[in-house]
């Protein structure tokens, strides 16, 4: 875990471990061309946590949906096959995500 910076190491802690992309060994089944979208988009996402001082949890997931979404699918915020199967880790597990990222004090992602 020594790689992992300080925000994905507290995802990995709260999301990670209920993933359903995590497998038994505790080894995260996504790879290669298509990586998690978290991990992707991770300096975007918690910028957006950073600066969304917002108690309701839904103003976080309209964030993502305008910012990540907007850049990670033609569909973007409108449209995407997977949000509709509920296949995207960001959309699944947002409200996990965004209380992991506050309870890590304010640290610049490396
Ligand atoms: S898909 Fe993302 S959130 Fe899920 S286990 Fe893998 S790295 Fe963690
Ligand atoms: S909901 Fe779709 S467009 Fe948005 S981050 Fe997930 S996979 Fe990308």
């Amino acid at each position: 875990m020594a790689e992992l910076n300080p925000y994905f190491e507290a995802i990995h802690n709260r999301v990670c471990v209920i993933c359903m992309e995590m497998n038994e060994e505790g080894e995260c089944t996504v790879h290669g061309g298509d990586p998690c979208i978290v991990r992707k988009y991770l300096p975007r996402i918690v910028d957006i946590v950073n600066r969304t001082r917002s108690a309701i949890l839904e103003d976080y997931l309209v964030q993502f949906r305008d910012v990540v979404c907007a850049s990670c699918s033609p569909g973007g915020e409108n449209e995407c096959v997977f949000r509709d199967e509920s296949a995207c880790v960001l959309d699944r597990y947002y409200a996990l995500i965004v209380e992991a990222i506050q309870d890590v004090p304010f640290r610049k992602v490396s």
